[in-house]
């Protein structure tokens, strides 16, 4: 190729990882390329400002890149339907932003029951804590201290993100139930910080925030990434990975605009294109030495894909709590059915979160039950009943990470750049839908406890037997303690492929019971600090070191 530019570190994905990790290193003075295949999505492109905002959330806003289908996104085949978005900030773009942390047990799931595909991880979370501080001060978390169920954390940027009544009502019936539950952490500023406003109980997020309130990756870390001098490429998606003689030399890409390749060299690159995006770019960078794609002589590339195990409970109160105010992510959390207790009959365990309502839309729609609002006579009793007073559990639970579990290249589908789909395939172990099962009747205590009225009993999204919705994509690529168990060592660096790295929520090794874009963030700011320090290192090594012989930060 004739044209091609040269650089120190390609990182390829502006997206949670992407950005966490050109900031770091380009605060270092490090050259940073990176390549991102969709463009700059400004929050007020949103549907926020148009009256059936929900409506469009539901179509050309949509969750799925196979409803919405941008020329940007890639169709993605199988039995799921996972959830990602295209562009600079990747998946954040329209993320919820509840911010808990994984607990020191889930770094040791292999030790404590190996069920399935389950390994230790290569690190510990009191090695993971100072990176969650550093990305935590970077993006700014509203938190409030103290929570008996966790390791300390620090003062957050501000105060927690309101409860309100919803809050109120659910923490007196964990109270009555005498279960552990807390103020969520949010990544939503509750006081300015940089340019970026402090939340203003809107209430419509999930599509992006107006007032840049959310951490979403292109306000929390883009802006200062590209005054470092970062050279951002959008609308540049990469087909892929170069390498000659056991090392990456960078990667080749199409301008979706021209249509033209461009080839971007570099001496160590980066990848965080998400669990199926990146599992994909390496399959499809087989090539001669790599014939099964880059990083996978051991065919684990792709395998232990986790979603988390998902169901929903709804319930309404006899009473307003205007639950349409105030940011979507939970209010407050239960863990105290967080630690495995085989006695239940299951491994893992999950955290019960407690959401709040949306919209008028979203109640007349039935919210996440499908029980609509009739048309006619009985259409105003409905919705009296039922809007704005509207509370929901969720029982998010740690599924195993199975290795049929997997994303893989569809020979017969492409993207509009003529590269193949992803094909995905999730299953619901055993395990898993005895832990959701098990969940529910809890979560529908809790709801009692709290005096709410269930009106009905099985829940839209999620439940027991079906696929769960894919917000929570992990562990494609995932880190581990030996070339046999894992695709990356405990620096993020690919066994084969020293040069190589992977820093999205593929690197994650078991998805714990909690949301995981601040554990993959933490992850990615600890591998940048590493290639940061370590760059020489890195530029003469033939193998990757094994964890043992791994030099230090
Ligand atoms: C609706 C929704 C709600 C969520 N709520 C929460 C929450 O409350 N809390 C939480 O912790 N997490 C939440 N998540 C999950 C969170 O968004 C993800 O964990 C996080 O964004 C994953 O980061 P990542 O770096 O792995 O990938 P992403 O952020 O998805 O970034 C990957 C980027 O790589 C780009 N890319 C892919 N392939 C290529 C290619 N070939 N060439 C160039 N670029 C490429 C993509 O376009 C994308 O921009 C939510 C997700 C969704 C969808
Ligand atoms: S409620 Fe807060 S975080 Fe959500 S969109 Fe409104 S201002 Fe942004």
């Amino acid at each position: 190729m004739a044209a091609y530019t040269e650089t120190d570190v390609l990182v390829i994905g502006a997206g949670a990882g992407g950005g966490a990790v050109s900031k770091r290193l380009s605060d270092a003075g490090i050259k940073v390329v990176c390549l991102e295949q969709g463009d700059w999505v400004h929050a007020m492109d949103h549907p926020h400002m148009y009256d059936g905002w929900e409506l469009e959330r539901k179509r050309s806003w949509s969750f799925e890149p196979n409803v919405r289908k941008f020329p940007e996104d890639y169709p993605v085949t199988g039995n799921t339907t996972p959830y990602t978005f295209t562009g600079v900030g990747g998946s954040t773009l329209h993320y919820a932003a509840a911010w808990p942390r994984f607990k020191p047990v889930d770094f040791r799931k292999g030790t404590e029951h190996g069920v399935e595909g389950t390994i230790d991880w290569p690190i510990s979370y009191e090695e993971l804590e100072p990176f969650y501080a550093i990305n935590d001060a970077e993006i700014g978390v509203a938190r409030r201290t103290g929570d008996p169920g966790n390791p300390a954390r620090p003062e957050g940027w501000g105060p927690a993100s309101r409860g309100g009544k919803v809050g109120h009502k659910m923490g007196s019936g964990f109270d009555k139930l005498g279960w552990h539950w807390w103020p969520a952490d949010n990544a939503i500023l509750t006081r300015t910080k940089d340019n970026r406003l402090a939340c203003n109980d809107c209430g419509f997020c999930l599509a992006g925030c107006p007032r840049h309130s959310i951490a979403s990756t292109d306000v929390s870390y883009w802006p200062a990434a590209l005054r470092n001098g970062v050279d951002l490429r959008v609308n540049a998606r990469v087909e892929q990975i170069n390498a000659k003689n056991g090392r990456a030399t960078g990667a080749t890409y199409i301008d979706r605009v021209t249509g033209q390749r461009h080839e971007v060299r570099a001496g160590i690159v980066v990848v965080a294109a998400n669990s199926i995006g990146t599992p994909r770019l390496l399959l499809m960078s087989a090539q001669q030495g790599h014939p099964d794609g880059l990083a996978n002589s051991n065919g684990l590339v792709g395998t232990h894909l986790m979603y988390h195990s998902w169901s929903f409970v709804d319930f309404w109160f006899d009473e307003p709590l205007e639950g349409f105010k105030g940011p979507e992510p939970a209010v407050l959390y239960s863990q105290e059915f967080y630690d495995s207790d085989p006695s239940r009959g299951f491994v893992n365990g999950f955290s019960l979160q407690v959401g709040t309502s949306l919209g008028a839309a979203t109640s007349a729609l039935g919210t996440n039950t499908g029980n609509l609002a009739p048309w006619g006579a009985g259409h105003r009793s409905f919705f009296n009943e039922h809007f704005g007073r509207h509370a929901l559990i969720y029982v998010q639970g740690e599924d195993l990470p199975v290795r049929t579990n997997r994303v893989t290249l569809d020979p017969d589908v492409k993207d509009s750049s003529g590269l193949p789909a992803p094909h995905v395939h999730y299953e619901l172990h055993e395990n898993d839908r005895r832990l959701v099962e098990w969940g529910q009747q809890r979560a529908r205590e809790a709801a009692d406890a709290a005096g709410g009225v269930i009106d009905t009993t099985t829940s839209g999204i999620g439940g027991i037997d079906g696929p769960p919705p894919g917000w929570h994509i992990m562990g494609t690529c995932r880190m581990g303690n030996t070339p046999e168990d894992s695709v990356t060592n405990k620096w993020n660096q690919t066994w084969d492929v020293p040069n190589l790295f992977i820093t999205d929520a593929s690197s994650l090794t078991t998805g714990a019971a909690v949301n995981p874009t601040s554990t993959l963030q933490a992850v990615a700011v600890r591998a940048a600090e590493y290639i940061k320090r370590r760059h020489r290192d890195i530029a003469s090594q033939t193998t990757t070191p094994s964890n043992a012989d791994a030099p230090a930060l």
